[in-house]
């Protein structure tokens, strides 16, 4: 059974498959930060009892961002507990109804996942009449010690949360510590540092900008939405290096947001660089279609030699 796992004092995480969830606070009052992928509600719940003690419930829940794999519970979630829901106003297209995400690039990243992720849904969700703005003055409602960054990238309201009185960071998918896209690294939770994962970030430029204001903050603990808790001066030189080479660790080569990033504003997406993938397949048709033309002439000669 999943449960909860106290990683700092009023902070603990429970892993759902591939992603991780994370509550702030104590029996006192606590909130919820994100939803899962569907199927968890029955786990977080239970999960938050046997922390929070019998018929507990959060304060709020805080969505880090909208993505499927943050969200996918929430309904469920909502069902029982009937809370607010709070998220960063440039992520309410996707959480009210009126603007799917842009489509994932499944060409950058290189592994299993990022593969998956043209199947991937990306809403847009719609959670009214429970979710509403967060606050501008970067409160985190009924989480006192917490302050909500905003740090676009990944997605375009992407928030992360930070304590600073022991420099703990909930950077959510601007920073990963292990390598999201491949298969194998999630399912051993292979502990390395990386940015989001590359096939949901749809604005490199951000998402660079993100991570270098994560890293200033010279973290002490790290609780990232997937991979394990990692703390201390090895962590910190890690981010640093990583704010320091991001564009070349980091960025892809190629693909559809490397060069020229998905445009959003506060009514969703606005506008989209061109898909690459059917100008690739047509571009490897071509050669498909050369290939054969080689083919045919030089069985052709073989027919006359033969003759
Ligand atoms: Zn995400
Ligand atoms: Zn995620």
């Amino acid at each position: 059974m999943a449960r909860f796992i106290e990683v700092a004092r009023d902070l603990a995480f429970m892993r759902c498959a591939m992603v991780n969830v994370a509550v702030l606070g104590n029996r006192s009052g606590w909130i919820l930060v994100d939803a899962a992928l569907p199927g968890y509600g029955a786990a977080i719940r239970v999960a938050a009892e046997e922390r929070f003690g019998p018929g507990a419930r959060p304060a709020a829940i805080v969505l880090t961002h909208g993505h499927f794999d943050h969200v996918g519970s929430l309904d469920d979630l909502l069902r029982d507990w009937s809370v607010p829901v709070f998220a960063h106003p440039l992520e309410m297209p996707y959480l009210t109804g009126r603007s799917p995400y842009p489509p994932p690039d499944p060409l950058v990243g290189g592994g299993a996942i990022a593969l998956l992720s043209r199947v991937f849904p990306r809403g847009p969700f719609d959670f009214q009449p429970h979710v509403h703005e967060l606050s501008a003055d970067g409160t985190v409602p009924d989480a006192p010690e917490w302050r909500w960054i905003h740090t676009p990238g990944h997605a375009p309201g992407h928030i992360a949360l930070f304590r600073e009185v022991d420099r703990t960071l909930l950077p959510a998918d601007a920073i990963c510590t292990t390598k999201q896209e491949s298969l194998s690294a999630v399912v051993t939770q292979r502990r390395e540092l990386h940015g989001p994962p590359a096939y949901f970030t749809t604005d490199w430029d951000g998402a660079r900008r993100s991570v270098q204001a994560l890293a200033a903050l010279t973290p002490e603990l790290i609780v990232p939405s997937h991979g394990e808790p990692w703390g201390g001066q090895d962590v910190r030189d890690r981010l640093t290096a990583l704010a320091e080479n991001f564009d070349r660790v980091e960025r892809p080569g190629f693909g559809r947001y490397a060069k020229q990033p998905a445009i959003a504003d506060a009514s969703g997406v606005v506008m989209l660089p061109p898909d690459p993938l059917p100008a690739l397949l047509a571009g490897a048709g071509a050669m498909a279609a050369a290939a054969g033309v080689v083919w045919a002439v030089s069985k052709r000669k073989e027919l006359t030699a033969s003759r």
